[in-house]
């Protein structure tokens, strides 16, 4: 048991509540769960030693209610509260009041967060530390239209107008032609000022090709930072990733040891505390930095598999202020690692697929680990999104990962709603795929050619 943790409550749901709550119990750290009203039968509810409704199922009014969630706390008398992903993860201001109502945030501190959330501040810092950044403007657009387009001259078409404020795949326009440029920088301008209360955009060079790699880190409160080496999470549908991989294919160790030892620089120049990513595009044997995520990701178990490192009981220590268990070192990757996002939704339409799982069989066996918050009875609410599990495979090679990966998704069986496992099992037999290496663009294009083959039949 850690000292001066001996309670935390997870304001999260779901699989990644399921997740923190197992790493606490391993570590002898009671549990607090918090829950809405509509997963009022979930399965982190039932686990966790103590549970406290915070409200009604829009996340607005429970998920996302900082005086809700801190009331809680100290009901309970919990001393840490631990984000997830998602909700109020990377939200500044709740990382703030945590810490001003004397709760230990766990992730880094509000001021780290307020920086690398906004990506213009966050491009800067990391300019300033030496990690490589896509080419583009230095900070903000300014007002004059001429300077605009001096910037884009000397940045070279296609560019891609980004918004400051924006996450989620949203507030991003690429233009082609000099001649759309200033209406696409006064509409991405508008949307990020309605959607992010931020209207400040900046310009990057739009890479063509492609694929995405991000490192993950961590970093302790006494000046020690390491990285867990990389994940590739390039297979994504409108931004969003659906299969990662660790290794990222074709990165070689020369190239990840270079890059790796930039981010735990730039850690240690901002003051990171905590598990965080650098996110980057990589082409032609370049790494461009886009962005910073402040907190434990999706796909953390596949470098949990290839390093043997728990990323979250790593996070829970650094929060007890211990210092890092590992150097740099000790971290030795080994084997390769997928992670398939299995989503409640119609493999060929993506619509949400909520409602009540009749039957659940879920695979097993050496290297097979599945992290889902499903049982059989279980009533997937329609107020959230719709992960309800990841199936993450390890194997000696990726070969070996593959041959795995397509035994576990068969095996897999859910009845009552709908998932994507069938795209998934598609994906693990389509050669472009299994050759490895493929562009952010990959995904999209083959789903275009499905729908087309699919309505050739028609
Ligand atoms: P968000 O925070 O909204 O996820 P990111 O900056 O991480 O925004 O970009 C999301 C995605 O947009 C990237 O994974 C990539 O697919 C695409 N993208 C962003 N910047 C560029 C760029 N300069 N060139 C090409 N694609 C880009």
């Amino acid at each position: 048991m850690l000292k001066k943790l001996k309670k935390v409550l997870i304001a999260n749901r779901g699989e990644i509540a399921l997740r923190v709550l197992r790493a606490c119990r391993e570590m002898g750290i009671a549990t607090v769960a918090v829950h809405s009203e509509a997963d009022k039968d979930s399965l982190h509810v039932k686990l966790a030693d103590e549970s406290v409704c915070i409200g009604p199922a829009a996340s607005a009014a429970s998920y996302l209610n900082i005086p809700a969630i801190i009331a809680a706390a100290e009901v309970t008398r919990a001393e840490a509260i631990h984000p997830g992903y998602g909700f109020l993860a990377e939200n500044a201001n709740f990382a703030e009041q945590v810490e001003q109502s004397g709760f230990v945030f766990i992730g880094p501190r509000a001021d780290t967060i307020r920086l690398m959330g906004d990506k213009v501040s966050a491009k800067k810092a990391m300019i300033e530390a030496g990690v490589p950044c896509v080419p583009g403007s230095d900070g903000a657009l300014p007002e004059e239209p001429e300077e605009i387009v001096k910037i884009a001259k000397k940045v070279g078409f296609p560019v891609i107008i980004k918004a400051s404020g924006g996450g989620g795949g949203r507030g991003m326009r690429v233009v082609e032609q000099p001649e759309e440029l200033l209406k696409a920088v006064e509409m991405t301008k508008a949307e990020a000022e309605a959607a992010f209360g931020n209207p400040m955009v900046y310009m990057e060079r739009y890479l063509q090709r492609p694929r995405h790699v991000e490192i993950q880190v961590l970093a302790d409160e006494h000046g020690n930072a390491i990285y867990l080496g990389e994940r590739d999470c390039s297979m994504q549908r409108r931004h969003q990733k659906i299969i990662e991989e660790a290794p990222a294919p074709f990165v070689s160790a020369k190239e990840r040891a270079k890059i790796g030892e930039a981010c735990v620089a730039a850690c240690k120049r901002i003051g990171y505390r905590g598990a965080g990513t650098f996110e980057f595009l990589y082409e032609n044997g370049e790494f461009f930095f886009i962005e910073m995520n402040t907190r434990v990701q999706v796909e953390h178990p596949i470098t949990e598999l290839v390093s043997g490192v728990d990323i979250v009981q790593e996070q829970l220590r650094i929060a007890a202020g211990l210092p890092l268990q590992y150097q740099q070192k000790d971290i030795v990757l080994k084997g390769h690692a997928f992670e398939c996002r299995i989503n409640a939704e119609d493999p060929y339409s993506f619509i949400p697929s909520p409602g009540v799982i009749d039957s659940c069989h879920l695979p097993g066996g050496l290297g097979v680990r599945v992290d889902s918050h499903i049982y059989q009875g279980y009533r997937i609410p329609p107020n959230y999104d719709s992960l309800i599990g990841k199936i993450c495979v390890k194997g000696n090679t990726r070969e070996a990962a593959v041959a795995k990966m397509l035994v576990a998704l068969n095996e897999l069986t859910i009845t009552g709603i709908k998932t994507n496992t069938p795209l998934h099992i598609e994906l693990f037999n389509d050669e472009g795929f299994v050759k490895g290496g493929t562009s952010i663009h990959y995904l999209e294009h083959w789903l275009a050619k499905r729908k087309e083959a699919q309505q050739g039949k028609k």
